[in-house]
């Protein structure tokens, strides 16, 4: 501490406070105190988002305070109220059962940003249910929110995990963690739902008001504020979804209460990213309708967006039709955009420098013999690098898994055509490219799986050695080879459901 990079960080309790969210009317939240863990113990703190965040890792309060043993000294933490669609079904009540917003503060570059515990008990939300998370799903909403962030992929982050030895009942006996996520706002869809369904469209511009002027500001002043944040909102969504189905990354639960209106990766449950790829694969094993597979994901969060317009046809004009026109044409680009930016992926993924016409249809014939090889996703897009365009050498890393491979061979020849074709042909440029957008290391399930099992008996270096290799997903870590390796075979089908 006290070198040049940490010059300037404060212990918590005098980090410079914008209560914003907490500011609005009671009709959004309710204060909840968390509610006190037996013997808390730090898991991992990410000093790295510390750091961004302005927070002195030295503070002594640290651990009371993210286990909710302490409270932030004067912000007064809320849970929020909303409704949603699960598994497509409507629920008009639902809230931050767990979850606890427990400051809002001004990172040392400005920015706002919002502090949550997840995990920290019963709240007027929590149903019935305990208000707490177990380790198990605490470790791995922890890993991946920062893998994801890693991966450039727009998500919550997560600061720090608390683990208890406090029991806490799912299928069987398990123990309690906390999680302090951090965002600019935990905003979901389905907090709008619960006021337009509710016909109390009076609270839904100062939520949207709020929204915009925290979180896009450079649309403030404009009298057609609302229906330009709503175009924004669908189109950071459907960017989001083509960043989940380009690196192979399921979520589980689609529901719009899991859906954030800045567009970020929210709510890790049953989420997974694909060994074997498949297009259908169903990660959530509570899904038993497989409505969230991989391949739906894309349409789903088309639906999403639909059911999120509806609620603001009250904002959009007095005039139903025009609300309605209004309310169409950013629908649609919900689809436009997808297409576009799944496509400019998939192509940067093959290292192809510009989208032609043809390459659709290159891409998916090479997703439709990975699916039908049931091929490692990750591993066989980090391997494509090898292709060369100066030799027929055989694509390895890639071949070996192919079921058809007169197909796959056929595709290699017009991939390495495709290649040949733009300007500057240069394979050792094109493998670097290739390599920033395809990773090498992901938040396999088993590998998550290893952590939990190491954490539950009180060792917690399998979570710091994931944290520091997932940090540079795209980076040759030579001494971590084996965690880019596909599952060994009895660790392939584990079972990741709902609870949590
Ligand atoms: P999820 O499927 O995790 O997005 O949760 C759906 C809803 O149930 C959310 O409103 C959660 O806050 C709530 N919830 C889930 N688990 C619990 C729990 N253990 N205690 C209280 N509320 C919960
Ligand atoms: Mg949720």
């Amino acid at each position: 501490m006290g070198n040049f990079f940490t010059r300037g960080l404060k212990p918590l309790a005098e980090l410079p406070l914008d209560p914003c969210y907490a500011g609005l009317s009671d009709a959004y939240h309710t204060p909840v105190t968390p509610t006190p863990l037996p013997q808390p113990r730090l898991v991992h703190f990410n000093e790295r988002l510390a750091v961004e965040l302005g927070i002195d890792t030295g503070d002594q309060a640290l651990i009371d305070i993210l286990s909710g043993n302490r409270p932030w000294p004067a912000y007064a933490p809320v849970a929020s109220v909303y409704a949603g669609h699960q598994f497509g079904a409507w629920v008009s009540q639902l809230g931050d059962g767990r979850a606890l917003t427990i400051a809002e503060i001004r990172k040392p570059d400005g920015e706002r940003v919002e502090l949550q515990l997840k995990g920290a008990g019963k709240t007027p939300y929590s149903r019935g249910s305990d208000g707490r998370a177990v380790l198990r799903s605490s470790i791995r909403e922890y890993l991946c929110s920062e893998a994801m962030h890693a991966l450039g992929i727009p998500t919550t982050r997560s600061l720090s995990l608390v683990a208890s030895p406090h029991p806490v009942q799912r299928e069987t006996l398990e123990t309690a963690a906390v999680v302090c996520r951090v965002a600019p706002s935990f905003v979901r869809f389905g907090q709008f739902e619960f006021f337009y369904h509710r016909g109390q469209h009076a609270q839904l511009a100062p939520l949207a008001d709020h929204v915009i002027a925290q979180n896009f500001p450079h649309l403030v002043d404009r009298p057609d504020r609302y229906a330009r944040w709503l175009e924004e909102v669908i189109e950071r969504t459907a960017c989001l979804i083509a960043q989940w189905q380009t690196v192979g990354f399921c979520h589980g639960v689609m529901n719009t209460d899991n859906f954030s209106i800045l567009g970020l990766t929210l709510d890790y449950g049953p989420f997974g990213f694909m060994d074997a790829f498949r297009q259908h694969h169903v990660c959530n094993h509570s899904d038993y309708e497989g409505r969230y597979g991989y391949d739906s994901q894309p349409l789903i969060g088309q639906w999403n967006s639909s059911r999120l317009l509806q609620t603001m046809l009250p904002l959009l004009s007095d005039n139903q039709e025009e609300a309605a026109d209004i309310v169409t044409d950013i629908y649609e680009r919900y689809s436009s955009t997808y297409s576009q930016e799944a496509l400019r992926r998939w192509a940067d993924k093959l290292g192809l420098r510009e989208v032609r016409e043809g390459d659709a249809s290159l891409i998916s014939r090479l997703l439709t013999i990975l699916h039908q090889s049931k091929s490692d996703f990750t591993r066989s897009f980090r391997h494509l690098s090898r292709v060369r365009t100066d030799s027929d050498a055989p694509a390895t890393g890639v071949r070996e898994e192919i079921a058809d491979l007169q197909a796959f061979d056929a595709w290699v020849t017009d991939y390495r055509a495709r290649l040949r074709s733009e300007q500057n042909t240069d394979d050792a440029a094109r493998a670097a490219r290739m390599n920033q957008v395809n990773p090498k290391y992901v938040l396999r399930n088993h590998l998550a799986q290893a952590a939990i099992e190491s954490a539950m008996n009180d060792d917690d270096t399998e979570v710091a050695a994931l944290m520091r290799l997932l940090n540079r997903p795209y980076d040759e870590q030579p001494d971590m080879e084996r965690y880019a390796a596909a599952p060994p075979d009895e660790l392939r089908h584990l079972e990741i459901g709902c609870s949590s």
